[in-house]
């Protein structure tokens, strides 16, 4: 159920209800809006009945069911569309917010090179995988807590927050103390416990989808942060698994247009893993921003020839800002910026 309170609610009647929802046995998550206060009242659907008497309290407007099972990642909850913040940049505003950086930090001098080409290209935020899911234990699997470091002073030496992915539980403290955004992979986006524990992490979340992961699969996903008290996650579209095998993934930009309506988190694509192959990469993106997404996640590499990991798919810096170019154009014709 949501508890939306009257524009002139006060801090008093406000409280009264939130009160109210805690002792019918729910979570209260109050939601302070430009216009008005919403409270969310999460919790098992048996206590609901005695939800309903609020409408009689004082200061409340009305009180709604939430038909859908993500209650906090419900559109309803945030009409107008929820903003993030990565350090001071927004995702999910009218700007557009492009994330870029090679897939894994391979040493110094690799993660400074891109850091400067993205930031000269118009990138918002520096990526990098410091610790790799890779498919085989045999592969590289990242530089670990060094990596964080290289990439940390990178994103300072140029201006821009950094994001990096978490796989486990265990070293969410040392990557939050390193990186402004932390990121889940596709091969754990359903790993609830992680996903529970990043709920009480005090840095933005970009929590892909899952490679088998349907769409309402994906919002509960992201309930399970939301739940555990942390309001910041954006959405990535990072491509499926289907019977096509032209193509690395299958990127389902339906994603976009379907979650815009369910949700009010952000959402950007990744057409670097949507896609596997370099060629494709600026065609995915464009269509990506002409569907709605609110960003890219793009995957630059000083020479991806000789990258320790996805290689093909990986843009030099030239196609980088051929890419921006391009981007800003498509942004245009959907009245965003870039
Ligand atoms: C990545 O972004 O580095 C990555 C491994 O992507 P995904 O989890 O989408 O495969
Ligand atoms: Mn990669």
């Amino acid at each position: 159920m949501i508890v939306v309170m009257k524009a002139h609610a006060s801090p008093a009647e406000i409280e009264a209800v939130v009160t109210r929802v805690e002792q019918a046995g729910f979570q209260a998550h109050k939601i302070v809006g430009v216009e008005r206060t919403v409270i969310a009242c999460v919790g098992e659907e048996r206590g609901k009945d005695e939800l309903s008497q609020l409408e009689f309290f004082s200061g409340v407007d009305s009180v709604l069911p939430i038909l859908k099972p993500y209650k906090l990642a419900a559109r309803e909850l945030h009409p107008k569309g929820s903003v993030v913040k990565v350090g001071k940049v927004e995702i999910g505003a009218r700007k557009l917010a492009v994330m870029a950086g090679p897939c894994a930090i391979e040493n110094a001098h690799q993660i400074e090179s891109a850091a400067h080409a993205v930031k000269a290209a118009g990138a918002h935020i520096l990526r990098g995988g410091a610790f790799k899911p890779r498919t085989s234990p045999y592969s590289f699997q990242g530089m670990e807590s060094e990596g964080l470091q290289l990439l940390e002073r990178a994103g300072r030496e140029v201006g821009l927050p950094v994001v990096t992915e978490v796989m486990d539980p265990h070293d969410i403290d040392e990557i939050a103390q390193h990186a402004d955004m932390l990121q889940v992979g596709a091969r754990n986006a359903q790993n609830f416990s992680l996903l529970r524990r990043l709920g009480k992490v005090n840095k933005p979340i970009l929590l892909k989808r899952g490679m088998s992961t349907k769409l309402d699969e994906f919002l509960m996903a992201a309930e399970y942060i939301l739940s555990a008290g942390n309001p910041n996650v954006v959405l990535c579209e990072r491509g499926i698994r289907t019977f096509e095998t032209a193509t690395r993934n299958t990127l389902d930009l339906n994603a976009i247009p379907v979650l815009k309506g369910w949700t009010h988190l952000p959402i950007i694509v990744d057409p670097s893993h949507g896609t596997g192959a370099e060629a494709l990469v600026i065609p995915m993106a464009l269509a990506s921003i002409a569907a709605g997404a609110d960003g890219l996640m793009i995957e630059v590499h000083p020479e991806p020839d000789h990258a320790l990991s996805d290689g093909p798919q990986q843009l030099r810096p030239e196609r980088f800002a051929e890419l921006m170019k391009s981007v800003r154009r498509v942004a245009e014709a959907v009245d965003r910026t870039v």
